[in-house]
């Protein structure tokens, strides 16, 4: 199957009002070019090196979102060119995309990744940091430049579909709470990222309105 036959197949199974993330880490441009030919505008890169190549040589209305896990000294790279990084999971990380946003007269567009898996490796924050983070108000007072849109998670790797379930629904409930303790009147916090090739269908029953998708668009990547 082609690229964009993938890409029909997949769009035909999200909800309205659900937005897919193509994730084109390791992905040549021409692959991307070819789902950006089928009128695919969002893609995930993970690494901010590849990401700015890819930039360069691709069509400048692609929302490039960051996805991968994020080094503070490359967040000045990084911040003129993506639309969204979803993968915010430290506030040493928020207050450095704050610094450079700032700098070059950006509001930043983020989610914080929460920590959701069984899996001790899996990045982001822990439920009750972010939860202090956001108690703490600092956000609101001291990092003007950055806007705080909500939540991407990531499954526990495992074909047990009850714990895939689980992760998904922890996510779920966290995005519940603090839109209602800290984003209330905040129309901007609104977007649930999660779900994977493998296991979007099941994050779409938990309220996913962002799925970030890869191989099942592009084939298996070559590392
Ligand atoms: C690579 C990656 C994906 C896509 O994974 P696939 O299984 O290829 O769909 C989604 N989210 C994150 C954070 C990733 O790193």
């Amino acid at each position: 199957m082609s690229i964009g036959e993938n890409l029909s197949g997949i769009r035909s199974t999200l909800p309205e009002g659900v937005r897919l993330c193509a994730v084109s880490k390791f992905h040549a441009v021409e692959k991307i070019s070819e789902a950006y030919a089928a009128g695919q505008r969002i893609f995930g890169e993970s690494r901010v090196q590849e990401l700015c190549s890819k930039v360069a040589q691709l069509p400048s209305d692609i929302e490039w979102h960051f996805i991968g896990h994020l080094q503070t000294n490359k967040v000045r790279q990084l911040v003129p060119v993506a639309s969204m990084i979803e993968s915010v999971d430290s506030v040493r990380l928020l207050t450095e995309i704050n610094r450079c946003a700032e700098k070059i007269g950006k509001v930043m567009p983020v989610l914080l990744e929460v920590h959701v898996a069984s899996e001790e490796s899996k990045t982001g924050f822990a439920p009750d940091e972010c939860r202090a983070f956001l108690s703490s108000g600092q956000w609101r007072t001291a990092m003007p430049n950055i806007r705080i849109c909500g939540l991407m998670a990531m499954a526990t790797n495992t074909d047990c579909e009850a714990t895939v379930a689980a992760d998904f629904a922890t996510a779920e409930q966290l995005f519940g709470e603090f839109k209602q303790q800290f984003f209330a009147g905040d129309a901007a916090f609104s977007i649930r990222s999660w779900g994977m090739s493998g296991d979007y269908q099941i994050a779409l029953r938990h309220s996913a309105n962002i799925v970030r998708i890869g191989t099942a668009i592009f084939g298996l990547r070559e590392y």
